[in-house]
């Protein structure tokens, strides 16, 4: 128990960098009971039980749900504020959040995201952690639909957009191939990242498409590519960054730690990096999956701090953010 507590303490203060997490995963059940008496909406289960989702699907439904009760800019711009608040507090120096705005039906889209940019913008003046926007489309979406969202980034950026994701549920919608390619070779052409949800309800060929049609540099999950020899090895002679999340994926798809492919992965040689997902919704923070990961895989310090090194190369930070995040990393390494 002590070493436990003690592997915990140390990883804590370990500045850590964060690049597969939800906005729409962040809402506590005080602050849906809040949001929803704000509504003027009733409460689907009591408090206790309003996070508790045992499944993909239902995950989603209840995102909706709760993401819908965001009605004014002010309460967007409290969320990721508060949530950068959050994350300062286990450590976490900068992170790339996922905002996929199909979830937020009670503001328009653009309100959304330069709210949610505000509140990232005025936590990190406060010396928060320094968070920054993925914009996600959803894997229904039409693919005009999809260019809309991009060209409508092209010409009102939030500003602290740094990439285009995608997410969704691929068992539901079946392969989109190249649906959305036209979406992320806009997204490319202005600059921005690429990252897109793959390899976790769909096989490997979700993460294959990803590669060939949307032209990422990361793949969130991807953890299906062990059932495919030649994608494995593709992903890892290619250094594409797999962005795993222990909990999450043993919540809804992967029950058993010791059968989970991180080791295979880590064995093959990708560039696998810890992150929480849905934190508030699986009640899991960034030091606890990085002591997961760090026990399960035999990592020591030394492993964890590796980890971390992998996701600041894999961030779509600028040159200067990454150099200064590199240095905070190689300080704490150092004592
Ligand atoms: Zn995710």
């Amino acid at each position: 128990m002590r070493l436990v507590q003690d592997l915990e303490t140390t990883l804590r203060v370990l500045p850590k960098v964060e690049l597969h997490v939800h906005l729409e995963g962040s809402f506590t059940a005080g602050r849906i009971v809040e949001l929803a008496r704000a509504a003027g909406e009733p409460l689907p289960e009591a408090p206790d039980r309003l996070l508790a989702v045992g499944s993909l699907p239902a995950l989603l439904a209840r995102l909706d749900w709760w993401c819908g009760l965001v009605r004014s800019a002010e309460q967007a711009e409290a969320q990721a504020h508060d949530f950068a608040g959050a994350l300062a507090a286990d450590g976490v120096a900068y992170a790339e959040v996922i905002v996929n705005p199909t979830h937020w039906s009670g503001l328009p889209r653009p309100v959304l995201l330069e709210a949610v940019s505000a509140g990232f913008g005025r936590a990190a003046a406060e010396g928060h952690a320094d968070c920054w926007l993925l914009v996600s489309l959803l894997r229904s979406q039409t693919e005009d639909g999809a260019l809309e969202v991009v060209r409508e980034l092209e010409r009102r950026p939030p500003e602290r957009l740094v990439g285009l994701s995608i997410d969704g549920n691929e068992a539901e919608t079946g392969p989109t191939g190249g649906r959305f390619a036209p979406a992320f070779g806009l997204a490319g052409a202005l600059g921005l990242g690429r990252v897109a949800h793959a390899g976790e309800s769909s096989g490997p060929e979700g993460v294959v498409s990803a590669l060939d049609d949307l032209g990422v540099s990361r793949v969130d999950h991807g953890i299906r590519i062990v059932e495919d020899d030649g994608v494995l090895r593709r992903v890892a002679d290619q250094g594409v960054t797999l962005d795993v999340c222990l909990s999450s994926n043993l919540a809804l798809v992967h029950p058993d730690l010791e059968l989970h492919p991180i080791r295979r992965l880590v064995d093959a040689g990708v560039a696998v990096t810890i992150n929480t997902d849905d934190p508030a919704t699986l009640g899991v923070t960034l030091t606890g999956e990085l002591a997961l990961a760090t026990r399960h895989l035999g990592w020591g310090r030394a492993g964890a701090v590796a980890a971390v090194a992998r996701a600041i190369d894999a961030s779509f930070a600028s040159g200067a953010t990454r150099a200064a995040l590199r240095s905070g990393l190689a300080a704490y390494a150092a004592v």
